[in-house]
């Protein structure tokens, strides 16, 4: 099957991704450490914010489309785009954190879900799950694999669970562009689709709700909530398919 959209990277852009992943994984190490009852999203974008200074990259995410942040925070039944602002975190909440970040022009992106304090044993569960949908969707980013592998690896883990999958919102091609073609579906069939090569650098994020798989977007026009109020969580990394199979860029 052609592929006429999709945008190969060489060992060299590989190379040079790593250095916004890297980027992004420092984003993700650093809010995380902040992440405690009483602290506000504003001020887990701030923490966003210097990091992208002190490392000399900018921001993806702060003025895409006009959004007001370099980081996108999602509590408990947000599943993505939350905007950060007053809100506080609390003891037992769940927050997503999606990070991005740009170095000489090559673009990283991932997000994961943490606790905050302690949470329900069901919420724990929900990041685990989502966590290992990721994990299961990177071991097959093999050449000769397909895209439908991909999304039956997500699909699998997280339906084998009792979560379902959100079908609205995709992973994603990346390099020069923060989203650049192809979809990336999280639901898939085994062995179909286009093949999988060496060279293809795709953001994996499996959003994964507790109840149904349907989703609304507020009147902000950003934030994305589950349709029926059920928790939600995401996982996301750029991931590079190499000769030496998978690689994790954002780590
Ligand atoms: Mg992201
Ligand atoms: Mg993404």
């Amino acid at each position: 099957m052609r592929r006429p959209e999709v945008r190969t990277k060489s060992p060299a852009d590989i190379a040079a991704m790593r250095k916004a992943g890297r980027v992004v994984a420092e984003m993700h190490e650093r809010i995380r450490a902040a992440i405690r009852p009483g602290v506000t999203t504003g001020e887990l974008d701030a923490i966003g914010q210097q990091v992208i200074a002190e490392r000399g990259a900018s921001s993806n995410f702060l003025g895409y489309h006009g959004f007001p942040a370099v980081i996108c925070t999602s509590p408990n039944s947000v599943v993505v785009h939350g905007i950060p602002g007053e809100y506080r975190l609390q003891e037992g909440d769940i927050i997503s954190i999606d990070c991005g970040a740009v170095v000489d022009g090559w673009h990283g992106d991932a997000a994961f879900t943490a606790p905050v304090g302690s949470v329900s044993a069901g919420a724990l569960r929900l990041i685990e799950v989502t966590k290992a949908a990721l994990c299961a969707a990177v071991e097959v980013m093999i050449p000769g694999k397909r895209m439908g592998d991909i999304g039956a690896a997500v699909q699998r883990t997280v339906e084998t669970a009792g979560f379902s999958v959100v079908r609205d919102y995709t992973g994603h091609g990346i390099g020069r562009a923060m989203h650049e073609l192809p979809n990336v579906p999280n639901i898939g069939r085994p062995g179909r689709g286009p093949e999988l090569r060496v060279g293809d650098v795709f953001a994996i994020e499996p959003m994964v709700n507790a109840g149904s798989p349907e989703v609304v977007e507020l009147d902000d026009g950003w934030t994305v909530v589950t349709e029926d109020g059920s928790l939600s969580a995401h996982f996301e990394h750029t991931v590079a398919i190499t000769d030496d199979g998978p690689e994790i860029l954002t780590c």
